[in-house]
Order: C-alpha cells, then structure tokens, then sequence
C-alpha cells in the first residue's frame, strides 16, 4: 500500500507545503491537506478552475491529486478554544469541524490512519517589529500559530499515524543566529520548534515508533515570507554568500522532506536537517 501523507500548510502553489506535498505524490504518496480556514475558499476554487493545473504537473508527466482538502485553524485545538467573535465571523462560519482535534477526527473517519504528518505554517502577527518591541499578546500568538500548532497535531495525530511513520515540520536558521527582520517572537517560535522536535521525537519514537524531524529551509519568496518583507535580500545574501550560488528552489526542500519521509532516513530522528545551499555552515560572507 502508498502511504498516506497529511500536509498542513498549503494555501497556493508557492509555499513549501505544496513543493512537499508534490515531492510525496511523486514518490507515491497520497495527499491529504490543511487549508487554513481564511483561505480555503479562493484555495479550494484555484484548485477546482485548474489555476494550479501547471504547477501540478509531476517528473513523471502526471498531475498531482489532492484526495481531499480540509479546512483547519492549528491555533484552535478543539471547539471550546474557539471565541465568539472567530466563530461567528463569516470567513469562519461556513466551514466546520476546523479545530486540531475535529480536523483529526474527520482524518480518522475518512482514511483510518496516515503515515506522514507535515507542518508548513507559520504566523507571527508582529513579525516585522523587533523583538524588543513585540508585546507579550503578538510573542505568545506567534508561540501559539509556529510552535504549538506542531504539538497539537502531533499529538492528536499520533494515535493515528502508523508505527514507521515520520512527521516534518519546517524551521528557519533565525533561531539560531540573529536574523535582523525575523521579528514578533518569530525566532523564539522557532527555537521553540526545533527544541520541540528533539523531545517530540523521543516520546513519539519510544511510545509510536514515528520520527520527528525539521527542515531548516533557505529563503523561499512564498506568501508568508513575502508578507515578513525583506525575502529578496535573502535570497541575494544567500546567493552571495552560500557554498552552492545558485537560488534554492521548493522542489529541493520537497525532496528532502520525500527522503525524510521515506524508510531511507529510517534512522534519523530529533534532527534539524538543513536544506539551505549550505548558508548555514558559513562564518562570514564573502
Ligand atoms: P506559505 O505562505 O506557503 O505557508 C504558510 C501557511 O501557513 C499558509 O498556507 C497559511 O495559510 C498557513 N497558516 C497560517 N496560520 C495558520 C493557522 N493558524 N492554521 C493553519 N494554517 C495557518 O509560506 P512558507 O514560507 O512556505 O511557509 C511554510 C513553512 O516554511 C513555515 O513554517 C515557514 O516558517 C517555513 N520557512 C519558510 C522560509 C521561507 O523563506 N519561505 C524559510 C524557512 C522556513
């Protein structure tokens, strides 16, 4: 049987979430996504008037199918979390069951189980303010949309995911190294995903036999990113200044994320895997 992999995070063709998700499908995989629920609509549409037909287009001449969209917010973990003024907000409102916990149960009553879980969402409310000028409101919601939206379906997850099974999410070198720009409490959400990611990965390998792993992915000029504002010198720092100079694309994250999905990385685990031209091993530019 293919396996059956469950990506969260995929909103247009531009993201990593889509590159993954068309990386899977091409090593065999059946695709399952989560749309956040403020952009299913225009998602599910695109989809539907072949907007995305071109950038489905797979190695081998064939077009990826998405077996089914669900609409999902990781910041909500079950109907009870979700306020009044988000419940009744239209956007909201016409779709159901969004929450971590019902998006898990609908997974579950459809499909049984699946193999591989990817998380590709990020939010970070006041990620163009410093860090010093983040309020304690904007740091926790981008603790809560970054990092523990990766626990909350993790956990609600693993008792449906297989013994075998890998989970990936994705991480940005910022947490490591001061990143100027990457601000709101960005970079501590990622640290927190990262140190997540090896502890996560003793509970669920020794209780699940599932592996935790995170891409630490180069820039990528996605909606999100765009939304941060300073992609383009990213991606010029890191042509200038990365070991390989050429500009990383989605589809070379999608394959890593494919390898670290797949029984060849069946040893590796708790990991941060970088996937970034090698920028990160670099001491100064030059
Ligand atoms: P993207 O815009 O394609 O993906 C982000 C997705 O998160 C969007 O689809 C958005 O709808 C979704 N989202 C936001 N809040 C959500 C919520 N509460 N519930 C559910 N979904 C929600 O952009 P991307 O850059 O491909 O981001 C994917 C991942 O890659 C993120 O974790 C990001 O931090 C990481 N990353 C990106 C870069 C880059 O340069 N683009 C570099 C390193 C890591």
């Amino acid at each position: 049987r293919g396996k059956r992999a469950f990506i969260a995070g995929v909103a247009d063709d531009n993201g990593y979430g889509w590159a993954i998700a068309k990386s899977l499908a091409a090593a065999g995989a059946e695709i399952l996504v989560g749309t956040w629920v403020p952009a299913l609509n225009i998602f599910e549409s695109s989809l539907r008037r072949g907007k995305f037909d071109e950038s489905r287009i797979l190695p081998d001449g064939s077009l990826m199918e998405i077996t089914k969209v669900y609409p999902m917010d990781a910041v909500y973990d079950c109907p009870e979390d979700v306020p009044e003024d988000v419940k009744t907000n239209k956007r909201y409102s016409g779709s159901s069951n969004w929450t971590v916990q019902e998006l898990v149960e609908s997974v579950k009553k459809d499909f049984g189980s699946i193999d591989i879980l990817v998380h590709s969402l990020a939010n970070g409310p006041e990620v163009s303010k410093p860090l010093l000028e983040t309020s304690r409101k904007g740091y926790l919601a981008a603790i809560s949309a970054s990092s523990y939206s990766f626990v909350s379906l993790l956990k609600h997850f693993l008792p449906i995911m297989n013994p075998g099974g890998a989970s990936i999410s994705l991480t940005y070198i910022a947490s490591e190294r001061i990143i100027p720009g990457y601000g709101g409490g960005m970079s501590s959400a990622k640290a927190a995903l990262e140190s997540d990611t090896r502890v996560l990965a003793f509970e669920a390998g020794r209780k699940h036999k599932v592996r935790v792993n995170t891409i630490s992915a180069g820039p990528l000029r996605s909606r999100a990113a765009k939304a941060i504002g300073f992609i383009d010198m990213m991606i010029d720092y890191s042509l200038a200044n990365a070991p390989l100079q050429k500009e990383l694309s989605a589809e070379e994250v999608g394959n890593a994320a494919a390898f670290l999905a797949s029984p060849l990385s069946s040893a590796i685990t708790g990991a941060v895997v970088y996937v970034d031209n090698g920028l990160n091993a670099m001491g100064v530019g030059v």
